[in-house]
């Protein structure tokens, strides 16, 4: 049975225009395995955030750009981003700013200067909340009324009756279901499901999705499409 990982390593962007802060975030996230990306400027993080979709942000308030406040805003109004756990890491320790923060969706506010055992901490917690936890957990068995993906048998069924899936079709399949809701792009569900090097040939993931589909019959509505972005899960 093929059991290759899926994707190990958690993606943070790192948005903070203090070079000694930002480098000692990043340093110490990158020691504990994640790929940590950084930007200086509210906008081009924004930028940042919204091709690389990463499983979590770390967010200054005051910024060149784009205020953090308003970054947080666009990203936790923006389907696409949505869902990306956010903490606000800021010398503004105004009440009012934790509140608006947290009013539009941060999921946790650190203030400045802070212990980076802690802020470690913090990281981790925020993204055991996030749905790459479940990808790498190959041992489950996820039920959406008649369709059932069991991944330790690799098997999918729909009403009873087992699917042929390729590995591809399986993968995506995985990918989507353990994030219900969740909006993915085509570049994501690349990177996620199918893991890099994967064949050119096996690319184009609309082909898979049409097929995979096919496969699922009644339960083909579970695979929605999202336009301009790509697709998601979207059980009954
Ligand atoms: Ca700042």
């Amino acid at each position: 049975m093929d059991r290759a990982p899926i994707n190990s390593s958690y993606k943070v962007v790192v948005v903070e225009d203090e070079a000694d802060i930002a480098d000692v975030i990043v340093y110490n996230l990158e020691k504990e395995g994640y790929e940590v990306i950084s930007s200086g400027r509210g906008d081009e993080g924004l930028n940042i955030i919204r091709r690389e979709v990463p499983d979590l942000v770390i967010l200054d308030l005051m910024l060149p750009g784009i205020d953090g406040l308003s970054a947080c805003q666009q990203l936790k109004t923006d389907e696409l981003t949505r869902d990306i756990p956010i903490i606000i890491v800021s010398a503004k320790v105004e009440d009012s700013d934790i509140v608006i923060g947290l009013g539009l969706g941060a999921d946790d506010y650190i203030p400045k200067p802070f212990n980076t055992r802690e802020l470690v901490a913090r990281v981790k917690v925020a993204l055991r909340k996030v749905g790459p936890v479940r990808q790498k957990d190959d041992d489950y068995r996820m039920v959406f009324d008649e369709l059932v993906v069991d991944s330790e048998r690799h098997e999918v069924t729909v009403s009873g009756n087992n699917l042929k899936l390729t590995v591809t079709e399986f993968r995506l399949l995985q990918q989507l279901a353990a994030n219900p809701g969740r909006a993915f792009t085509r570049e994501q569900l690349i990177s996620r499901a199918l893991g890099e090097g994967v064949a050119i040939v096996d690319r184009n993931i609309d082909v898979h999705i049409v097929s995979l589909r096919r496969k699922l019959g009644s339960a083909a509505d579970m695979i929605e499409t999202v336009r301009g972005i790509g697709y998601k899960f979207s059980p009954n």
